[in-house]
């Protein structure tokens, strides 16, 4: 059964759902293009209306959106509601500036006069991660629905029950029927989705295998696309960083969300001046936190988000020990119920062990210590990821200059925040390519037409 709510904090398995039959999916596909006759014809007016709505039914009912959350994939419910809070932002973003990101502009060119204009293109399919079971959702479908596109969805196995709550979050907001649908479908039908030649764009979220697989089919059928997948980002300190905050956002990059976000801090670099300060106390810091109900307001640390990614992740952290990697804390699961996990720090990974080159989606810091700025910036750089990255320094033009040398596609100088609906997201090298966000972020699944008008006695 590929799609199950499960309560990784106690194991229970509270629902499970039905994939659907090939001839279900043709119908959803036949409604979504249908849909997409009307939907592209609307004004911008009659969309604001319906997204406008999406938002604030997300902002008045945030606590039951993010229980699902919680309950499905163990996010501790503040960040659950946050994450509620922050997608019904995102919408109310896109309702509020799509149309003048979209608007005509004006060019130049040396005889007559031209504009580019904006248009939609189809159904989008997009695939999604569990990570931010609303966040990533609202990401798409903010700019795409705003910009005349309609959306099919085919979301993680484990957060069903997400995934349905955010569908019927469209339809209460008066979305017409087709305008967002979400597919329970096995990885088999998703790649016929991408061939189906109603899908005319393909937005994924999730593991670089899942982005060269799905990214492949895509380019095949010659059809756009954009990939948002894993990261090891750098959390660089130098010399002159104030420690106190610097180990503050420490613990929160590693550990928001129990560790499993794509640009969470991965990679400690940190020069020999600071570094056994800074591991001493990165260390009682993250020895401090408490264990519990995902639920429960005081706790601290949550469950991962299922059991078998706690035992890929443990398995993981074995074969960097067996290469070689030294153990300074944790490693192990946390002797109780649930897919919990200890918080963990590496450090003594060579360049040759296989870890230095992963991805480690949980609490699992990997420390380095480099000799100054420049090994930093060259250990930072020597990764197949360039998602993001952040460095800490009481001088912002150093910290600037050092942003700029690194290759990814975000840098965060002296704070993690990584998320803004106006800042555009998105990597570069195996963390793929494209933006979601922003303005950059509804242009991806746009016409750019030009448009020209010369006179007729122009030279010919
Ligand atoms: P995943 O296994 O790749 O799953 C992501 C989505 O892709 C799920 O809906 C999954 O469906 C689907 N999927 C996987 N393989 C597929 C295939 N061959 N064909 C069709 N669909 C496929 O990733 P994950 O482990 O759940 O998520 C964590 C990864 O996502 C991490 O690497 C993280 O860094 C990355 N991520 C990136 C961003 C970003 O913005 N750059 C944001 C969040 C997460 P099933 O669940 O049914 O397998």
């Amino acid at each position: 059964m590929t799609y199950q709510s499960i309560n990784p904090f106690d194991g229970k398995v509270s629902k499970t759902f039905p994939e659907l039959s090939d001839k279900q999916l043709e119908s959803a596909m036949a409604t979504a293009a249908t849909c997409y006759e009307t939907w592209r014809r609307k004004t911008f007016a009659e969309r604001v209306a319906v997204v406008e709505k999406a938002a604030a039914i997300l902002h008045t009912r945030a606590d039951e959106f993010a229980r699902h959350a919680t309950l499905e994939m163990g996010k501790r419910i503040a960040e659950a509601r946050g994450e509620v809070e922050f997608s019904s932002q995102i919408l109310a973003y896109y309702a509020k500036n799509a149309e003048r990101f979209l608007a005509p502009v004006k060019l130049h060119p040396t005889l007559g006069e031209a504009h580019m204009e904006s248009s939609p293109i189809g159904v989008v399919f997009c695939v999604e991660p569990w990570n931010f079971p609303y966040y990533q959702l609202a990401r798409v479908a903010g700019p795409h629905l705003m910009a005349g596109n309609v959306l099919m969805v085919k979301h993680a196995g484990c957060v069903p029950q997400c995934a349905i709550a955010f569908e019927k979050l469209w339809i209460e907001a008066g979305a017409p029927v087709g305008l967002y649908t979400n597919l329970l479908v096995t990885h088999e039908q998703a790649e016929r989705i991408v061939d189906d030649s109603r899908i005319k764009g393909v937005a994924l979220t999730g593991s670089v295998a899942a982005g060269q697989s799905i990214a492949a089919r895509a380019g095949k059928n010659l059809k756009v696309s954009s990939m948002e997948l894993g990261g090891s980002d750098a959390f660089i300190v130098l010399d002159d960083a104030d420690l106190e905050h610097t180990i503050k956002w420490a613990v929160w990059g590693r550990m928001y969300n129990c560790g499993q976000t794509c640009c969470a801090a991965k990679r400690f670099i940190v020069v020999d001046k600071l570094a056994d300060k800074f591991l001493e106390k990165f260390q009682s810091a993250l020895a401090a936190l408490k264990p519990g109900d995902p639920m429960d307001e005081k706790t601290t640390l949550g469950p991962l988000s299922t059991e078998s990614a706690l035992v890929d992740l443990l398995k993981q952290v074995d074969g960097a020990v067996a290469k070689g990697a030294k153990l300074v804390m944790g490693g192990k699961r946390i002797d109780r119920p649930g897919s919990f996990m200890q918080p963990t720090i590496l450090t003594d990974i060579k360049t040759d062990n296989p870890a230095f080159r992963q991805e480690f989606f949980g609490p699992v810091a990997l420390f380095f210590r480099v000799k100054n700025e420049d090994e930093a910036v060259a250990l930072a750089n020597n990764s197949d990821f360039g998602l993001g990255g952040s460095v800490f320094t009481k001088d912002v033009a150093r910290g600037k200059r050092v942003a700029s040398r690194v290759e990814t596609g975000m840098m965060f100088i002296n704070n993690i925040s990584w998320s803004d609906a106006e800042l555009p997201f998105g990597g570069i090298k195996n963390s793929g390519y494209g933006r979601e966000l922003g303005d950059m972020g509804i242009q991806e699944f746009v016409n750019k037409k030009l448009v020209r008008v010369a006179s007729m006695d122009a030279p010919v």
